[in-house]
């Protein structure tokens, strides 16, 4: 008889790792405190409950991030993915799903296998033995919030996110913005040129300041606002306390000369900083917001600099509890401190339903390996699969870790392809071909552990 694996929560990301963890014959028990206690945003007490859209995003397995992640979820006999297609509704590229019919799908499944059973409670500690995935997402109860903060230290456990937007680094206009640290501080020149800025003139400014003030917000969750104010306000509301509060703030100006035009003093500059260890995306420092996603690409494509910007991400602050993976977790998702807990999910800084359900795939298979004594590596870097998890465990930058959705700014250049616009569908096609060798390959090697 092998050990046993708990997993606390139902959601997308502890469905689909106890299907896996079943799949491969280890006995599972979910752990799951609804119906008795719910959230905020939850209505029912089933399984895979999609709390708000009704959406995967795109199936595109060619030329999307997430629609690969579709592709290897399905590859991979993923349960969250068989449903979606059970319960798919007509939405042109994307995948949308009848939503209750869909969870009680998942609920069915998972009460039906025979691996598998369901204990309706919630969990409030971190046990000290046994193999567990935490999988309790980004509305994770506060008495569990309470004992993993004690774990981890308060730093490493946030309880909203304050997402500034990303942008393809290839996307931005050299010609305008330049790389400087204000004041060149920093002992090598890769800290010296750490930033890359945007200059803005009066003009420029004040119009900014205008279609920021005029631009449609999204509003906050009824239950989701309890303390957000600490410290991360979104751009607007800052701009809506004085017109000169962004200058003062992150938009200073001080400190930084445009070499393009060292002559002519900036009124205000945006600054850039690198999010990823490759160099591929950057983040606009201190731009969290509420605007919606369609005013946001307005607006931030008026900085000079960003006219044509690519967002690998759009800013936002919602209610969400999740830790700081990059320290706090190993590889194969185990929190370094307590090997026996694992985490998937949302709380692991991934962002979105499939992106949680593919954390859930992976916890579940490296937890199931674990306990059968087999030799899986997590899961290979160029894929979609890989590329998550690489970023949230060792490739975001640690000090400003924000929750992030899977995009082709996470993925290792291929070589010897056109960069820019133009290039783009080729070097997406390449991604995607390469990704899917890439776990096809850790599919076989899975298959044959298991042998
Ligand atoms: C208000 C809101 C709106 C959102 N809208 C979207 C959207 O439109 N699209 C999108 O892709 N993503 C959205 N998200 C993010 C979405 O929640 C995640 O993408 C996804 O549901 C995360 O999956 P998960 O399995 O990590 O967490 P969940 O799906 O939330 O599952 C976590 C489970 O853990 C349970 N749980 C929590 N604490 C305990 C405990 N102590 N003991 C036992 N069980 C516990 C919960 O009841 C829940 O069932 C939204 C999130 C919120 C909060």
């Amino acid at each position: 008889m092998t050990e046993i694996l708990h997993i606390v929560g139902g959601g997308m990301a502890g469905s689909e790792a106890a299907w896996q963890a079943a799949e491969m014959g280890v006995q599972v028990v979910i752990h799951e405190m609804r119906p008795k206690v719910g959230t905020f945003a939850h209505q029912t007490g089933n399984l895979g409950e999609m709390v708000c859209s009704n959406s995967f995003r795109s199936d595109d397995d060619e030329q999307n991030a997430v629609g690969l992640l579709h592709w290897e979820m399905r590859a991979a006999g993923g349960l969250i993915m068989a449903c979606a297609d059970q319960h798919r509704l007509p939405a042109g590229g994307a995948l949308a799903v009848d939503r209750d019919p869909f969870a009680e799908t998942v609920t069915t499944r998972l009460l039906a296998h025979p691996n598998i059973s369901v204990s309706y409670e919630e969990i409030n500690e971190l046990p000290e033995t046994g193999q567990w995935i935490f999988a309790t997402g980004p509305l994770t109860s506060p008495a569990l919030g309470a004992a993993i903060r004690a774990q981890t230290g308060a730093e490493a456990l946030a309880f909203f996110d304050a997402i500034a937007p990303i942008v393809y680094a290839e996307s931005i206009n050299m010609d305008k913005a330049w790389m400087q640290s204000r004041y060149d501080k920093g002992d090598t020149e890769e800290e010296r040129t750490a930033y890359l800025n945007c200059p803005m003139d009066r003009d420029q400014y004040e119009a900014f300041i205008d279609a920021l003030l005029a631009a449609d917000k999204t509003e906050f969750h009824e239950g989701e606002t309890a303390n957000y104010f600490d410290g991360c306000l979104p751009i607007e509301v800052m701009a809506e306390r004085g017109r000169e509060t962004l200058r003062h703030g992150p938009m200073k100006p001080v400190g930084l000369t445009n070499p393009h035009q060292p002559d002519v003093k900036a009124h205000a500059v945006v600054q850039l900083r690198r999010d990823n260890a490759l160099g591929t995306l950057f983040n606009i420092v201190g731009f969290q917001t509420k605007m919606k996603y369609g005013a946001q690409t307005d607006v931030f494509r008026m900085i000079p600099g960003l006219e044509n910007a690519s967002f690998a991400r759009l800013g936002g602050i919602h209610r969400n509890t999740f830790i700081n993976s990059p320290t706090l977790l190993d590889d194969r998702m185990r929190l370094r401190s307590r090997p026996n807990i694992r985490f998937a999910g949302q709380i692991t800084g991934v962002e979105g339903y499939v992106e949680s359900a593919a954390m859930g795939l992976l916890a579940g298979r490296l937890a199931a390996a674990d306990i059968l004594g087999h030799a899986l590596p997590t899961a290979p870097q160029d894929s979609a699969m890989g590329a998550l998890i690489h970023h949230i465990t060792g490739g975001a930058e640690v000090k400003t870790f924000q929750p992030m959705n899977v995009n082709f700014g996470l993925f290792r250049p291929v070589e010897g392809l056109k960069g820019g616009r133009r290039g783009r569908k080729d070097r997406y096609k390449a991604y995607t071909d390469r990704a899917k060798a890439a776990w096809q390959g850790w599919l076989e090697q899975c298959a044959l552990d298991a042998a």
